[in-house]
């Protein structure tokens, strides 16, 4: 039976550790001590609406088999563990107040045609009687969108490692970077410490770390870590049950009364701190979406680094020049919701079987002919 070693534990390495275990084979997941949150903690675990039978890019297609996946993966999770991921088709609302947002929000309208994705337009009164805490003042546009669903990503992390831990995975903590050992252009071991684990394969997903992972290999990934605040209030008589989105900002509400406020896209280095202005922005655009969000009902803040690529595609496949190391990382904003989807493909690769998706937009290759 081969074994795999899994580097990096977020939402990527859990998620294809659990695929490949199910799949039943052997599989390390090496994960380093955490310093501050991963962002597959600190995401809001918002899964957008998709069409698997209209998606025509890999892309799209990547989102819709996720979604399909993350309703079938709760409930095994659920089964396996005993963990409710916080899986929900919750839908969404989103709002545009300024002539910009009216003018993507439409944009994103024609999108969802195309696709035929359901959306209703819904107009002021509409939308105060649906949502009576909601300020509607300056509201342009409104679509609700019935698709849009939730996982509690925390509880989700929690039951995939758990799920993996009962499917036999060996977990591995790294101190300081691993070493990985060669021999004749194939990856052989990993070296952490005094530890070493051997693997026939290895598959790096060590998110917005994982260029530096990979410099020792001479594999030359373009990537940058793209800082997220997030703020977490407590109002359990809201009665808050839809996702609300304008531009990039969000409202996430959860079933016990927790709402999650999101967030900013910041270039920071990697610097996973909250700053004061980017908290004191999203507590105003809170305010002035929810007026009695009030600071009273704030309970913590956090930030989070996401995996950024220069073309906004993730790396999906065969390290370059490394016939058994695979990468799978760089999915930005949206890794949360393509992580089962990921894992179904990479598993496949892992498996030298063709992947349900064509890879060659991802391919991590792509970096050297685009950007020498
Ligand atoms: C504020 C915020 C909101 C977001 N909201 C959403 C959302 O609503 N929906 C959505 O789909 N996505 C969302 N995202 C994006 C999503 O969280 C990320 O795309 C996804 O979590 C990336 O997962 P990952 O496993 O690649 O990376 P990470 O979660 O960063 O995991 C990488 C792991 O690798 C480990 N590691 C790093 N270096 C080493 C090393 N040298 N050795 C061993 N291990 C190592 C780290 O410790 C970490 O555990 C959000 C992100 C943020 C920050």
């Amino acid at each position: 039976m081969t074994r795999t070693v899994v580097i990096g534990g977020g939402i990527m390495g859990l998620s294809i550790a659990w695929e490949l275990s199910g799949r039943g084979h052997r599989v390390s997941l090496v994960d380093r001590e955490q310093v501050g949150r991963p962002a597959s903690w600190a995401g809001a675990g918002i899964l957008v609406p998709a069409n698997e039978q209209t998606a025509i890019h890999p892309l799209d297609q990547l989102t819709a088999l996720s979604n399909r996946l993350h309703a079938e993966w709760a409930v095994d999770l659920k089964s396996e563990t005993g963990i409710d991921n916080g899986f929900q088709v919750c839908g969404g609302i989103y709002l545009a107040r300024s002539l910009g947002e009216a003018a993507a929000l439409s944009g994103l309208r024609g999108y969802w045609e195309e696709c035929q994705i359901e959306y209703l337009e819904l107009s002021a009164t509409a939308l105060g009687l649906q949502q009576p805490h909601l300020s509607t003042a300056g509201v342009r546009m409104a679509l609700s969108v019935p698709g849009e669903a939730q996982i509690r990503n925390p509880h989700h992390l929690r039951a995939l490692r758990a799920g993996c831990r009962s499917r036999g995975v060996e977990f591995h903590q790294s101190v300081g970077d691993p070493c990985f050992e060669t021999r004749s252009g194939q990856l052989v071991a990993l070296r952490l410490g005094n530890q070493r684990i051997e693997g026939d394969r290895f598959c790096i997903t060590a998110g917005a770390w994982t260029s530096e992972l990979l410099h020792p290999l001479g594999v030359n990934l373009s990537m940058i870590p793209v800082r997220g605040q997030m703020l977490l209030y407590f109002w359990p008589e809201s009665g808050l049950k839809t996702i609300l989105n304008e531009g990039s900002r969000y409202v996430v509400p959860r079933p016990d009364g927790h709402i999650l406020v999101g967030s900013s896209t910041e270039e920071a280095g990697f610097e996973p701190t909250t700053t004061k202005p980017v908290l004191a922005e999203l507590e105003a655009f809170a305010a002035s979406l929810l007026p009695a969000l009030t600071p009273e009902r704030l309970e913590s803040q956090w930030a989070g680094l996401r995996p950024a690529t220069y073309d906004g595609f993730p790396y999906l496949g065969r390290l370059p020049n490394w016939e058994n190391g695979f990468v799978a990382t760089g999915h930005f904003k949206v890794g949360l919701q393509q992580s089962t989807g990921t894992a179904l493909v990479m598993a496949d690769l892992v498996e030298e079987k063709p992947p349900r998706i064509d890879l060659a937009p991802f391919d991590p290759a792509r970096v050297k002919e685009e950007i020498s």
